[in-house]
């Protein structure tokens, strides 16, 4: 069995983002000549998710909406987790439910996705640097 670890890292501008890292995935699979496989890709902070879903701007700001309304950045007392001096109690709340992590299949060498499937990156509490594991095993 083959395998390739690699990690990406993020340092974006605004405290939320949402960033597609396809390409970045796919050119890993084809560096790892891994064929027929699995690749696992994760948020290594517990303030940002990895999710799949369409590359479609509207839909973008909708879920960010959705997850604004649902847990609101402010107000910084609202969140029991900002008594501890951070103020990132929502981050963590719109990072479980966007998860931590994907798998996809690598089957003939490509991520083996469904119709309109992208993996993104999302940042809940940017503006400093933020990593993301990418593991590829296979043959
Ligand atoms: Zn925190």
């Amino acid at each position: 069995m083959k395998s390739l670890t690699e990690h990406l890292t993020f340092n974006t501008k605004s405290r939320r983002e949402y960033i597609n890292i396809t390409g970045q995935v796919e050119d890993l699979v084809a560096k790892s000549g891994i064929r027929e496989g699995l690749c696992l890709v994760n948020a290594m902070h517990i303030t940002a998710s990895v999710h799949i879903n369409d590359a479609e701007n509207g839909l973008i700001q909708d879920f960010d909406d959705f997850l604004e309304n649902l847990a609101p950045h402010e107000p910084i007392s609202r969140y029991r987790h900002n008594r501890t001096g951070e103020d990132n109690g929502d981050a963590h709340i719109k990072r479980t439910i966007m998860g931590r992590e994907v798998v996809v299949a690598v089957t003939g060498g490509k991520l083996d996705f469904g119709p309109w499937e992208q993996i993104y990156y999302a940042e809940f509490d940017g503006r400093r640097t933020k990593r993301v594991l990418v593991k590829i095993i296979g043959e």
